[in-house]
């Protein structure tokens, strides 16, 4: 068929006319392509993609398990014993390193696979017509010949030619380096323009910073320009979030401390004459116990659990670091619409000059109303909403799509108005003026519509309608549709304004001298949830503070029907931030509302709280939006409502756009920073302890009373699993309510140092403890006592998990008892440690005999001391901070 051997790609499409280029693809701009005809163009064009080898390998991976100082010294260990004709020894080294090896690889791998999938949710949107219909698809099946539609905020998904502009402009520094917004318009370029001057054409990985328009796709995935260029740089990935790179540089610290450590107790134990094979294994052992390299897979894996618990409740990590910062939240800038609100709005009244019209009457008839024919009839021009079919479906905005079935009601559909007096030109809604306008032609002249925040509005109005006339706007009569403004805000409605003018010129400026047509009341139910999670913040000691590019008196009521409570009476508008912050008043941050604002002035706001010492977290959905998200400590964007735009600049994407979902982030976030903190105590206090029982038996000339594979054992396998069960704990019940943390402060402030210090000095002490028992008491031989010692450090430190709580939670009911892998983790852990003691050859390798009944007693008494011992502190200390219910 020849339909099949038509190009699927154009050549020069910048150089040729829009109509040529919709030809040669066989595009039609009014029905776009058909679903057959999408198929089979993706079969041959290929994904929308251009990240073909992101996907982390899994035998880059496995390799990487071999690449840490831990692995090479142990290697040289073995090695050193095989030279030392210490056969079994070498081997076993080996098998522990590989053991570990294997663990490292699949907790990594589970890792890195979760975060792509995650990456995956995270993929744009585009917005296409096929089969005639406007419908929203993912980015990556966009084919050649596909029918976009362009909005401000959009990331454009291919490339494109333009074949209808309004106002339209893109910033195009991705693929051209030149940060200046570029003019684009549908004219034919040279056919030798450089990529910067091919105004008539998009390319992929630019974002539309204004106006709107719609193209044809002239190329898809590597095809493209930003295809062409990423095959030189890779797309940048996110780099190592902070808490990372503390973990990494913890790491090197003790590297190198224990070195020292090492040298020194050689030096020492060559001073007392013992065997130099065992005095380097011990060191190399003991070096191994004091790093702590099991900390940046467990911490990679909490992370990534963290992530996905997060994207499960409806908050996708775009930042690594932003897990981290999370928890340290101390204020929210939240959005009203649709984040503290549903977001499905209902008009509920017109107000027009001849006085107020109630829809919530169902029978209210609005056809033979001339004057409010005329308001619905510029609301419904003045609109980028699409209804599809009669009922509620329809894509675009929705308080627009509220005014399109307003309309519908006084039997005005957009379709037949536009048919009567086709569209020209639009500027787009901006959140700096508030306001937006559509150009139509009328006759012989042009219709400007205009819809906008009422105030606005009412600004750019000279008249006004009365009884059918237009006569001069008089200060009473604004005074009065004032009153009518604030009137609506406190029945928490959302107003908004529309006004006309007929012009000679369509290029005329849209915003002067128009004629005022009335103001139309929107309801926007405020969501049900989120007095309870603003309770939540309350609580945690995170202050919520509502920025809103809505009216005050509106804001104001919303503000009381979610919760905000005394708070809400503290409202600042916007054009007094820049003011306050200068005179550095006390009163702006006291405000619980902040109404009228502009994105100019979201910055402003984001920048004072920070000066303050604040943790910032920050919603935002519009392109102007995006310099306060990236300031904020956490930009949220809006998942649903967000441009493009907006959600590269977050940090976080609240999937569903709900308030509730940010203060669920911030719990797990708290959760998650909480769990790596218990993991890297609880290894540091048992290497700790493993250094103490040795380095105090090497520097007294005591028999070791642990052997060098033993601690390896311990370190690299027994250890492990605790910790990675702490690292997957679901948090405490009362994470909420205690204050965020000072995020200055470091991983483990000196209380937990001092803490886990004491900790291992126990564990110590309980093994010397049992040593000295062995010895003295049982009198038994170097074999049995150093399977006495071993079994009761081995066992100490598994109790030990259990000292890992928080002091004030309860003794017999906190979330390490409720945390099931914990449990697991032990089940394990003994096997682990049983199947040495009782079977033969790693019994014999290990150097342990089978316990007897004596021997168990001193075991589990003494390894059950230092928590016995802990418990009793934290009870102490939980007496002293619970307070009082
Ligand atoms: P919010 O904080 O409620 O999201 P916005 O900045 O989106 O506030 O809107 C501010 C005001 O601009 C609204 O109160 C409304 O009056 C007006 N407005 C919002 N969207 C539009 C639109 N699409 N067209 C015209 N006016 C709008
Ligand atoms: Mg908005």
């Amino acid at each position: 068929m020849a339909a099949s051997l038509r190009p699927l790609a154009i050549d020069n499409p910048h150089a040729r006319t829009a109509r040529d280029v919709l030809a040669g693809l066989g595009a039609v701009v009014e029905h776009g392509l058909g679903e057959d005809e999408v198929t089979r163009r993706r079969a041959m064009a290929g994904a929308n993609t251009i990240e073909a080898t992101r996907e982390a390998s899994a035998l880059l991976l496995l390799l990487h398990q071999f690449t840490s100082p831990v692995v090479y010294l142990l290697g040289g260990a073995a090695l050193l014993a095989f030279w030392f004709q210490e056969i079994e020894e070498g081997l076993a080294i080996f098998a522990v390193l590989a053991v570990n090896a294997l663990i490292g690889f699949v907790t990594e791998l589970k890792a890195a696979r979760s975060i792509e999938a995650l990456r995956k949710l995270g993929s744009h949107a585009a917005r296409v017509r096929r089969d005639g219909h406007v419908r929203t698809i993912a980015a990556e099946d966009l084919v050649p010949g596909d029918i976009v539609l362009i909005e401000a905020g959009d990331a454009v998904a291919a490339d494109m030619r333009l074949v209808d502009t309004s106002s339209l402009a893109a910033d195009e520094s991705t693929v051209t380096g030149e940060s200046v917004a570029v003019e684009k318009s549908i004219k034919a370029v040279a056919a030798d323009a450089r990529v910067p001057e091919r105004h008539s054409m998009l390319f992929k990985g630019t974002a539309v910073t204004r106006g709107s328009g719609v193209a044809v796709v002239t190329a898809t995935g590597l095809a493209t320009e930003l295809g062409r260029v990423s095959r030189l740089v890779e797309e940048s990935e996110p780099g190592a979030s902070p808490l990372e790179r503390k973990l990494a540089r913890l790491t090197l610290q003790l590297v190198w401390g224990t070195l020292a450590l090492a040298a020194v107790l050689i030096g020492i134990g060559l001073w007392n004459g013992k065997e130099p094979f065992l005095i380097i294994e011990m060191s190399i052992a003991l070096a191994v116990a004091a790093i702590p390299e099991g900390l940046p897979i467990i911490a990679t894996l909490a992370l990534a659990r963290g992530m996905w618990r997060m994207a499960q409740h409806n908050a996708l990590i775009e930042r690594l670091a932003a897990v981290e910062t999370l928890g340290a939240t101390t204020v929210i800038l939240t959005d009203k619409t649709g984040t503290l609100t549903e977001n499905r709005m209902t008009v509920r009244r017109l107000w027009v000059p001849d006085g107020e019209i109630d829809l919530n009457e169902p029978k209210k008839e609005l056809a033979d109303d001339e004057e409010a024919t005329l308001l619905l009839r510029l609301a419904v021009l003045c609109n980028d909403a699409v209804l599809e079919g009669e009922n509620d479906k329809g894509s675009g905005d929705p308080m627009e799509l509220a005014l399109l079935r307003a309309g519908l009601r006084g039997g005005l559909s957009r379709e037949r108005l536009t048919h009567r007096t086709p569209q020209l030109r639009k500027e787009a809604f901006d959140t700096a003026t508030k306001k937006m306008a559509t150009v139509h032609k009328s006759g012989d002249g042009y219709l400007f519509a205009i819809k906008g925040a009422p105030e606005a509005v009412l600004n750019s109005c000279d008249t006004a309608y009365d009884e059918g006339r237009i006569v001069p706007l008089t200060d009473a009569a604004r005074r009065g549709w004032t009153e009518h403004i604030d009137h609506l805000g406190h029945h928490g409605l959302r107003v908004i304004a529309c006004a006309m003018k007929m012009a000679t010129g369509a290029d005329e400026a849209p915003y002067q001298a128009l004629t005022f047509a009335g103001l139309i009341a929107l309801e926007d139910p405020a969501r049900a949830n989120v007095p309870d999670a603003i309770e939540d913040c309350r609580r945690a000691g995170i202050r919520v503070v509502m920025v809103t590019g809505d009216h005050a008196v509106t804001a104001r009521s919303i503000g009381r029907a979610v919760g905000l409570g005394d708070a809400a009476q503290h409202v600042i508008e916007g054009r007094h931030v820049a003011r306050l912050i200068e005179s550095g008043d006390p009163a702006l941050y006291e405000a619980g509302i902040f109404a009228r604002v502009s994105p100019g002035e979201k910055l402003s706001l984001v920048r004072a709280f920070q000066k303050r010492g604040e943790v910032v977290a920050m919603t935002g959905d519009g392109v102007n939006d995006a310099p306060a998200l990236r300031q904020a400590d956490i930009g949220v964007a809006m998942g649903l409502r967000g441009t493009d735009v907006a959600r590269e600049a977050a940090a976080m994407i609240l999937l569903d756009d709900a308030f509730p979902s940010i203060v669920r982030a911030i719990r797990e976030g708290r959760i998650i920073f909480g769990n790596i903190r218990r993991f890297v105590a609880y290894l540091m206090s048992c290497n700790l302890s493993e250094v103490l029982v040795v380095g105090l038996a090497v520097l007294f000339a005591l028999p070791l009373p642990i052997l060098p594979l033993q601690i390896l054992y311990l370190n690299l396998i027994t250890d492990v699993f605790p910790a990675f069960a702490l690292a997957l704990g679901e948090g405490d019940r009362d994470i909420l309510k205690r204050p965020p943390r000072d995020p200055k402060q470091p991983l483990l402030s000196r209380a937990h140092w001092m803490a886990l210090g004491l900790q291992s000095v126990g564990l110590a002490a309980a093994t010397f403890a049992a040593l000295a028992t062995a010895r003295f008491w049982l009198g038994l031989d170097n074999e049995a006592v150093v399977t006495v010692t071993f079994m009761t450090l081995a066992f100490a430190q598994l109790w030990h998990v259990f000292d890992m709580r928080h002091p004030s939670s309860r003794l017999l009911s906190n979330d390490i008892l409720r945390n099931p892998w914990i449990w697991g983790a032990l089940a394990l852990c003994i096997g682990l440690l049983l199947v040495p003691v009782y079977t033969p050859v790693p019994a014999g390798i290990l150097g342990l005999t089978p316990p007897t009944m004596a021997m168990w007693t001193v075991v589990m008494t003494c390894s059950l001391a230092p928590m016995g011992a802990t418990q009793i502190v934290l009870m102490a200390l939980g007496r002293r901070t619970r307070k009082p219910a």
